[in-house]
């Protein structure tokens, strides 16, 4: 296997198994094998043993190769007795000290087996609300949100990393200013990623500079009327101060919903990237597209065939994973079987439009995401209803967008997931961002390792336009960005910009575009400069939201003191 020297200290450090002692006591490829043998598992339900072996071999091939790589969960714990796969889950948290502290005990197992949990507290009582049982006062989401972070805080998952969090209140709860501003001080809150959740009519009445009415969630009176861009203007502060609130939005992810029989979405996994109905669990999956480059220069260097294939093997995979994971509660479990939802995405990206000299501002890049997405998604399409054909429709399939006409073996296909970790494994840019810079350090606070990536396309090209010169390199990795490099000829430095380089409206097309092709969401992170303003933010969001994305989230650089990337290699 062709791995990195970031990859085997990422895997030595949390995926591969342990002895009772602690020590490491398999290989990266045993690793795999292990994830193979586990996942292919669930063949024998439709093939025997045939089909186990068969699986088995396809299975190990493609990831071997770095095809693909499943999240986190899967790779950590596929074959060994923690037989928790998934990486996403959302819970619902009712309004009642029984049901939260109930789903609280949820959460807490679900992080440990290396799930990440998303939530809605909207249909919980505001702050200083009359509750009936004791004649108290309620403390209000926000309040609870501490609770379930003090959990997490507590919890490393699979004693391998910290738990991650998404809490969403909706833009009408009493208590949605107290929540915009929960992240503020530096510290709070640490283990959630925290988004408004918004519908339309909010976003039509910011536009208007109309009044907005907060709504008791249990009763649905009236509170107090406030002005929306008021609100506005304090959701846009809070995440130009520190990166959150984040946005989702709520119509336009139900617009899509694939289960609309079974209830409204109103909260996604901690990234943003699967929205998903209370009890549902989600695995996900990434392809590598660095591996299906041809060398050719432009939009046509792709390997289409040998995409198809992985996107196919990856489908199957997932539909194994389901088979085979441990959901850990019968809730969960009907669901998950009930619904099947799968998220097949991509990393290496930026590596990819890299290899084929193609900037990521530029049409060209976008012009050829809509071709590659267009296709990845009618290929996983393709194969979820031969497998339907093969296996049987999802059982809630009649009450599903796909009934009648097409039946499917999942409810959702294609997710694009962030794939920190993973991506690190592979060695290849993460998901569909831009670098983040040519060189930079990834400081992981939970496990105090700090690994420092520069950027391999950049070296070989300079290599091979005979510009590896120490004047030239020196100041490039110490920095991170060849912007003011006044030796590279401007279509390098054009190339080779990076993310804090690269005008905000191009993280949008980008992500609007895989949004256009992905029934799932994606997670991204507009990342900024420093010195961005509020109100290149408030067009930021008002734009996703324009834009039909389903969440949109920003990071102006060093807004937070502990962030997980930083430009230069430090040298
Ligand atoms: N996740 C988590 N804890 C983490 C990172 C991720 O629980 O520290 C979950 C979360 O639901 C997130 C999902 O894993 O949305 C996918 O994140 P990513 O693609 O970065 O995970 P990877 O598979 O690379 O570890």
């Amino acid at each position: 296997m062709q791995l990195t020297e970031n990859a085997i200290r990422v895997l030595q450090q949390r995926y591969l198994a342990r002895n009772e002692k602690g020590l490491v006591m398999e290989t990266p490829v045993d690793m795999l094998l292990r994830v193979a043998k586990a996942v292919a598992g669930a063949e024998v339900h439709w093939g025997g043993e045939a089909a186990v072996i068969k699986w088995q071999e396809i299975f190990f091939d493609a990831l071997s190769q770095l095809h693909f790589l499943p999240n986190s969960p899967t790779l950590m714990n596929a074959g060994t007795p923690v037989g928790q796969l998934s990486a996403c889950f959302v819970l619902p948290v009712p309004d009642s000290i029984d049901g939260i502290f109930s789903t609280l005990r949820q959460t807490a197992l679900i992080q440990q087996s290396g799930g990440g949990t998303g939530f809605n507290f909207s249909h919980v009582r505001p702050e200083n609300d009359y509750v009936s049982s004791h004649g108290g006062i309620a403390s209000g989401p926000v309040s609870f949100m501490r609770i379930f972070n003090a959990a997490t805080e507590n919890i490393r998952q699979g004693g391998r990393r910290r738990g991650a969090n998404m809490g969403i209140l909706n833009v009408d709860h009493p208590d949605i200013q107290t929540f915009v501003s929960s992240k503020i001080t530096e510290g709070q809150l640490s283990g959630f990623n925290i988004s408004v959740g918004v519908t339309d009519e909010f976003m039509m009445a910011v536009e208007r500079n109309a009044a907005w009415q907060l709504k008791h969630p249990v009763t649905g009176k009236v509170v107090k009327a406030i002005s929306a861009q008021q609100l506005w203007d304090e959701i846009i502060y809070a995440a130009w101060s520190t990166g959150d609130p984040g946005l989702i939005f709520l119509d336009t992810i139900n617009s899509a919903n694939p289960t609309p029989g079974l209830g409204r979405i109103e909260a996604t996994n901690p990234c943003g990237e699967v929205p998903l109905l209370p009890y549902e669990a989600c695995n996900l999956a990434s392809v590598n597209l660095t591996r299906f480059v041809t060398g050719r220069k432009g939009g046509d260097g792709i390997d289409w065939d040998s995409l198809e294939k992985t996107i196919k093997v990856a489908t199957r995979f997932l539909d194994d994973v389901i088979e085979v994971s441990d959901h850990l509660f019968p809730e969960i479990t009907t669901m998950v079987k009930g619904n099947r939802k799968i998220g097949l995405g991509v990393m290496g990206w930026a590596d990819l439009l890299l290899m084929l000299e193609i900037p990521y501002d530029d049409d060209a890049a976008i012009t050829l995401a809509h071709k590659l997405m267009g296709f990845f998604q009618r290929v996983c399409y393709d194969t979820s209803a031969e497998l339907a054909a093969e296996r049987g429709t999802f059982p809630n399939w009649s009450q599903s967008i796909f009934h009648p006409g097409k039946p499917m073996r999942n409810a959702t296909m294609v997710s694009i997931a962030p794939t920190g970790s993973i991506s690190l494994i592979a060695g290849v840019s993460s998901s569909i961002e831009p670098l983040f810079a040519l060189a930079f350090r990834h400081r992981q606070v939970a496990d105090d390792m700090e690994l420092t990536s520069v950027n391999t396309h950049f070296l070989t090209y300079i290599e091979k336009h005979h510009l590896d010169i120490p004047e030239v390199i020196g100041p490039i990795l110490e920095s991170g960005v060849a912007g003011s490099s006044s030796v590279l000829p401007d279509e390098v430095r054009r190339l080779f910009k990076t993310a804090l380089e690269i005008d905000p409206a191009w993280h949008l097309k980008h992500q609007a575009v895989f949004q256009q092709y992905t029934d799932n969401a994606v997670s991204k992170t507009i990342n900024l400069p420093q010195g961005t303003s509020r109100e290149a933010i408030d067009d930021i969001y008002m734009n996703a939201w324009r834009s039909k994305l389903k969440g949109i989230t920003v990071f102006r650089y060093s807004s937070r003191q502990h962030h997980a990337l930083y430009t230069g290699a430090g040298l």
